[in-house]
């Protein structure tokens, strides 16, 4: 979804995203009971973790390093997903967030690549992406995620989140 500034190669290169440490892993990737099914039958001895009414993966803590790989990555062909990836993965480093009781679209500090593209560049991505992505979380409210400081706010919705009505 973000191919105006994000290339497969690069992506291929990186992987970062993919791998989570402890500070970071409350970003794994919200998984749909449909995709849990999708997830099972490749996997059918992942274990998940609830999140509301969706999950995300149980990950194993590397041996020699705080780091959790995901469960659906194949270290050199890449996600084992492909295009059904999660839609966290999909919009990644673009995320849903809540921000004083508003959904807000920011930015990950994490993504090397999107972090050298003009702001400029990844706000018109961010908007074009708004609609498609605040109608994921209309449908799945558990894509939202807290504000964490250093995320870039790049779009507010123009209505407060029902907490706030
Ligand atoms: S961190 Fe950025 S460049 Fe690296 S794999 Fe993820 S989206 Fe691609
Ligand atoms: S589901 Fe796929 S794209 Fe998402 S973190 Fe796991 S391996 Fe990476």
């Amino acid at each position: 979804m973000l191919s105006e500034i994000l290339s497969r190669k690069e992506c291929a290169e990186c992987r970062i995203c993919c791998c989570f440490d402890s500070y970071d892993i409350w970003e794994a990737p919200v998984i749909s009971p449909s995709l849990r099914t999708k997830v099972e039958e490749l996997l059918p001895e992942t274990e998940f973790v609830t999140k509301g009414d969706s999950f995300t993966l149980k990950m194993r803590r590397e041996q020699d390093a705080d780091l959790y790989y995901c469960n659906l990555l194949d270290r050199s062909r890449g996600c084992m997903l492909g295009g059904e990836k999660p839609f966290d993965c999909s919009i990644w480093p673009l995320r849903i967030m809540e921000f004083e009781g508003r959904r807000v679209i920011a930015l990950s500090p994490v993504c090397p690549v999107v972090a050298k593209r003009p702001v400029e560049a990844v706000t018109a991505v961010a908007k074009k992406l708004a609609p498609t992505i605040f109608e994921q979380a209309n449908k799945n409210p558990d894509l939202v995620k807290k504000y964490e400081l250093g995320y870039v706010i790049l779009v507010i919705e123009d209505k407060p989140t029902e907490q706030q009505l």
